[in-house]
């Protein structure tokens, strides 16, 4: 990897320029992550090292003079289906919740009004999801939910079952990690990890762990491995197309942040509110 310029952290600023940031309207991000098990082939850092590295690939692409900064990383999320597998780290639902909903408190209480929360996770969905209208309610600001692994794809990089099932470890992740962290990847334990949903879609069911009707599951269930895809169709030329996509997808969300009319955010019951 070459050398990239550092993000503009939230905690490299003084109490000033927060006032600053926040006087000029500006776009707070917060990246979402996991420690969690990825299969032997990547690393407990995969979705930490995918979130810094998409949003290294979206600043460059951010029109200029567009005032942001990203809040310290939360590097540990909600992932109580890979813990079953050493080296996991999980908060609870409560404590995830809590944390983000905190931090969002406080972002409010700089006096900034756009929140991106920009997650790497899918086990974080539910939880941000909660967070978002939570702060919402609370503070009349935009939060945005930004999941990257739900924006659109490249269409021709993989193929359908591999972008609908390769969940986990898979071709996508294993891709991106290749270009963004290669000397992390065990390429020796590289293998397909066919997934129990695939399977299942296969037999024509509505039934899957992601399917349109989805069950709980953990992730010795999709595939004993951990991992779920074929990572073999992942090489590092795949990851740094998914990156540059996905970084000027993210690019987009951040600049819709920015852009988008707060007045479109109505306060509760009949009484206008006093914006700001
Ligand atoms: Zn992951």
């Amino acid at each position: 990897m070459t050398a990239e310029p550092a993000l503009p952290w939230w905690q490299d600023l003084t109490p000033r320029q927060i006032a600053r940031l926040a006087a000029d309207d500006g776009v707070a991000i917060l990246p979402l992550a996991a420690i969690e098990q990825h299969g032997e082939h990547l690393p407990l850092s995969t979705d930490l090292d995918i979130a810094l590295g998409l949003l290294h690939a979206a600043l460059p692409r951010l029109r200029p003079g567009l005032p942001l900064c990203v809040l310290p990383p939360l590097a540990v999320g909600l992932s109580l289906e890979h813990g079953a597998f050493a080296g996991t780290l999980s908060l609870s639902p409560e404590t995830a919740l809590a944390t983000l909903v905190e931090l969002g408190d406080s972002v409010a209480r700089a006096g900034l009004r756009r929140l991106v929360l920009f997650n790497s996770h899918g086990g974080n969905k539910a939880v941000l999801d909660l967070a978002a209208l939570k702060l919402r309610v609370a503070h009349r600001m935009l939060v945005v939910r930004a999941n990257y692994f739900r924006f659109a794809a490249p269409p021709d990089a993989l193929p359908a079952a591999e972008l609908r099932h390769g969940l986990h470890g898979g071709a996508l992740e294993t891709a991106m990690m290749l270009h963004l962290a290669p000397h992390k990847v065990r390429r020796d334990a590289i293998a397909d990890f066919p997934s129990l949903g695939r399977a299942l879609a296969e037999q024509g069911r509505l039934l899957g762990p992601e399917g349109e009707a989805g069950f709980a599951w953990m992730a010795q269930d999709l595939n004993p491995g951990g991992a779920t895809g074929d990572a073999r169709l992942g090489d590092a030329a795949l990851g740094a197309r998914l990156v540059a996509h996905f970084g000027a997808a993210l690019a987009r969300v951040i600049e819709d942040a920015r852009d988008f009319d707060l007045a479109a955010l109505g306060a509760a019951g009949t009484k206008a509110a006093t914006g700001g």
